[in-house]
Parts: structure tokens; sequence; C-alpha cells
């Protein structure tokens, strides 16, 4: 199984480059994110819930999130067709880098590596008002932006040390186009299983 994590601030590109790894490795996407938004979309009970903590930039509560990643779990592990799963926007907390990996021993398997993509500060926000143009996210402007990034050097910022600790860590540089830094990542993959 490659099981691999992709991290990094928000506006980094995960999503745009998730969508390549997906298919180059085929895997299993978990995104916690479009989760989220798709409860939000429903009006479930708990996308109102989370949709007043993602407003204000803030995580959602570490077991909402777990519950979502455990149902992916179970339901991947019968699936024949996928040879491990990518896992973006989780975890974005060391309680939760700690579920994941409690989740995934259940079924005999384990994170083959965490993949983090490096930008600057300045060139995340100029990323994520452009994106804000095009996309209806209630969280793609300024203000949230910055209250996203504080969130994430807080709070996300740590569990990469969690995977340093664990010797599974590689950082890409996340500038460039989107195929340079695909095959960045392709190349850091390719040794880590
Ligand atoms: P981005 O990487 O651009 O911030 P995401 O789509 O990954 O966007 O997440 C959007 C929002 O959803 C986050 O700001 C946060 O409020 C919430 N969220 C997503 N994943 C998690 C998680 N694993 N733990 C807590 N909150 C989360």
């Amino acid at each position: 199984m490659l099981n691999i994590v992709i991290f990094g601030p928000p506006g980094a590109g995960k999503g745009t480059q998730s969508q390549l790894l997906v298919e180059k490795y085929k895997l299993a996407y978990i995104s916690t994110g479009d989760a989220l938004r798709a409860e939000m979309a429903a009006k479930t009970a708990l996308g109102l819930e989370a949709k007043a903590l993602i407003d204000q930039g803030q995580l959602v509560p570490d077991q909402m999130v777990i519950d979502i990643v455990q149902n992916v779990i179970i339901a991947r592990q019968s699936s024949k067709e996928v040879e491990g799963i990518l896992f973006d926007g989780f975890p974005r907390t060391v309680l939760q880098a700690q579920a994941l990996d409690r989740m995934l021993e259940h079924t005999g398997s384990a994170i083959s590596c965490m993949v983090s993509l490096d930008v600057p500060e300045k060139e995340l926000i100029e990323r994520i008002l452009i994106r804000a143009k095009t996309s209806d996210r209630s969280d793609d402007n300024e203000e949230t932006i910055t209250k996203r990034l504080n969130e994430y050097l807080l709070k996300t910022k740590p569990v990469a040390e969690y995977y340093i600790a664990q010797g599974k860590f590689r950082e890409v540089n996340g500038l460039g186009s989107i195929e340079e830094i695909s095959d960045r990542l392709i190349s850091v993959i390719d040794e880590c299983h």
C-alpha cells in the first residue's frame, strides 16, 4: 500500500497536485476540506457546525474529521481497485496524526510518507485571492486567509515534526509550473515506497 499525506499551508497547491498523484499511483483520495464543503452544501447538522468555524478561518473539531476519515478508510479496505490512499488536508493537528496512525494500524497498513509543498506566505495570499475570484468558497477572502494561515502555523505546522520523527517527511519546492512541482513530488514519492 502507498499511503501518502500531502501537506502544506492553505494555497500551497495540494488539491491541484493531488489530482495528478491520484491518477498516477491509483490512489483513493480523501480531502477533509471537500468532505466538509459537501456537508455544508447539503446543509447537514455537521455541515452547519463546520461552516461557523470554517468561515472564521478556524479548524473544525478533531473528532469531526477523524470520523469522516475513518469511514473512508473502512470503505477502501474492501476495495481492491486502489493501491493506497492520498490524504489531503488531514491530519491537520498532532492529535489527528496520532489517530490516523491508529486507524491505519487497524487495517494493517501505515503512512508511507508525508510530502510537503513549500511556498512563501506572500505567494500563498496572492494565490488564494486569485482563486477567490472563481471559487465560491466563503473562506477565500483576505481576512479569513490571515486567520487560516495563523491556525496553520500554530496547530498544523507541528504535524510536520511528527512525521520528521518517524523519518517520513519530504519537502519539495512548491514554486514553479504545475508540471515542475508534480515532477518533484513524483521523484520523492518514488523513493518512499
Ligand atoms: P485549505 O488547504 O485551502 O485551507 P481545505 O479545503 O483543506 O483548504 O480546508 C478548508 C477548511 O476546512 C479549513 O480552513 C478548516 O476550517 C476545515 N478543515 C479541513 N480539514 C480539516 C482538518 N483535518 N481538521 C480541522 N479542520 C479542517
